[in-house]
């Protein structure tokens, strides 16, 4: 018998079951492998890092991710003390000798005298407390449950990444506002102009370009419509991009009072306001190749970027339809969803969000409501996105960053530096303020 059954024994899973087997509950926790891999993992080790041996910048003064993992240090988080316990030189940033830190995540885990540990698929939803979380690669019968019961047509996308670009990086005095013939509210796109010579140069260096291949089991997933790499549509034709997401017609170039030749459209990203994403651009040009080109265009020669492009198979929900503000399916509430699955993306996010699911879930299990994190921290920033703060409509799996935060108020021409720094410090304040009322 148990409390809580957790689906996914990967970041996400592994924190979650930690987290409730210390707050005193009985945890089931069921991982596949061992039974059945998935097309990534190589071992059966909990918390496998499928790819890059890095949880990315460990500054907490003035980096996002940085933040997170001071925030979820503070929290006890078990992924984060593994990483710590294992981590290898990497400057600033918090790299780790990957078996090592999976092996001391699965003895925890399967040393719990509360966890039992589990090898077999689940194919279907469970009736009572669950956590789902399993990831990217979630097998297929289960991924069926989960469409059936949201009433999704689809769950396994190719992420069709377009960049991020921070708003107060973009030169308005070069891009301006207008919906396309002035439909809608009129702040809706901000448009980049491009004059022929431009747009030349623009589709040769996307040609030229350096890009990143397809993994040999993403290559039978189809492009789905509207995903399509820009540097595969430039391929097809010199005006293939001008007749697509770059189209001028309906534009007016307030400078010159005219369609230009092309336009790069950004459209915002987030409730806040303070992302935007370059409309159409999803792409596989390495990411230094997309910093260089991208800010060939006109007005985003100082862009910097929250997100940058990309294109690979996911598996994830919409979660700001799906889910409430404490994770919980709404069709469901029984179950709760974490990890990469709920389109964040990342390992330390995915760590992240298996941590907050198991705190509500534990929350409700002891008949409290836990007040939810502010979206001033990054942990309350990550939560906020996923579960309203992004447009249901155009949602894609996002990193943890600034621009999902409230803007600074009052801080006038404050140095960019400093921002990071004074963002960091309201962070800190709003969660000693959350612990405290979450005790
Ligand atoms: P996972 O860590 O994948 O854990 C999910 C677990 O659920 C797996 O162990 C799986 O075996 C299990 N499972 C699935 N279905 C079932 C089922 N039906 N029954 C039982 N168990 C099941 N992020 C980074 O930060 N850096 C990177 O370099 C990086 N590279 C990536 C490369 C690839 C190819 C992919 C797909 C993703 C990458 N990510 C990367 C994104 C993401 O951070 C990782 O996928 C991360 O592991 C997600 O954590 P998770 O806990 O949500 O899922």
């Amino acid at each position: 018998t148990h409390d809580i059954h957790i689906i996914g024994g990967g970041l996400a899973g592994s924190e979650a079951a930690w987290q409730m087997a210390e707050a005193g509950y009985r945890v089931r926790l069921s991982e596949m492998r061992g039974v059945e891999g998935t097309p990534a993992h190589k071992t059966d080790d909990l918390a496998e890092l499928v790819c890059s041996n890095s949880f990315r910048s460990d500054d907490a003064e003035s980096n996002a991710v940085g933040l997170l993992h001071a925030e979820l240090r503070q929290m006890g988080s078990l992924i984060m003390a593994c990483a710590d316990k294992h981590r290898v030189p990497a400057g600033s940033a918090l790299a780790v000798d990957r078996d090592g830190f999976s092996a001391a995540v699965t003895s925890a885990v399967a040393g719990h005298e509360r966890i039992e540990l589990v090898r077999e698929r689940v194919d279907g939803l469970p009736q009572g407390p669950a956590i789902i979380a399993t990831g990217p690669l979630t097998a297929s019968a289960l991924a069926q449950s989960i469409l059936a019961e949201t009433g999704e047509e689809q769950l396994a996308f190719f992420d069709a990444l377009a960049p991020i670009v921070h708003r107060d990086t973009i030169d308005m005095d070069v891009a301006w506002f207008q919906s396309r013939w002035n439909k809608g509210e009129g702040k809706d796109y901000i448009n980049c102009p491009m004059n022929k010579d431009e747009y030349l140069a623009f589709i040769d260096a996307l040609l030229a370009g350096e890009k990143t291949a397809f993994k040999d089991w993403e290559a039978d997933t189809p492009y789905f419509d509207g995903c399509m790499p820009i540097e595969v549509m430039a391929e097809r034709g010199v005006d293939t991009l001008r007749h697509g997401p770059m189209k001028p017609v309906g534009l007016d170039d307030p400078r010159t009072g005219r369609w230009p030749y092309a336009v790069v459209q950004l459209r915002q990203d987030n409730a806040l306001g303070t992302l935007w994403n370059i409309v159409g651009f999803q792409t596989k040009l390495k990411h230094a190749e997309q910093v260089r080109v991208f800010r060939t265009i006109p007005g985003l020669e100082k862009a910097e970027f929250a997100r940058l492009g990309g294109l690979h198979r996911n598996t994830f929900i919409n979660s700001p339809r799906l889910l409430d503000g404490e994770l919980r399916l709404k069709s469901a509430p029984n179950i709760r969803f974490a990890g990469q699955i709920t389109g964040c993306e990342g390992y330390i996010e995915s760590a992240a969000v298996g941590l907050l699911a198991s705190r509500f879930a534990a929350a409700e299990l002891a008949g409290r409501t836990m007040p939810r994190p502010p979206v001033e921290t990054a942990l309350g920033a990550l939560h906020n996105h996923i579960t309203g703060g992004a447009e249901a409509e155009t949602f894609q799996p996002m990193n943890v960053n600034f621009g999902l935060m409230p803007p600074l108020t009052g801080i006038g021409r404050t140095k960019k530096a400093d921002r990071k720094l004074l963002y960091t410090a309201r962070a800190r304040e709003k969660l000693a303020g959350w612990l405290e009322s979450a005790a």
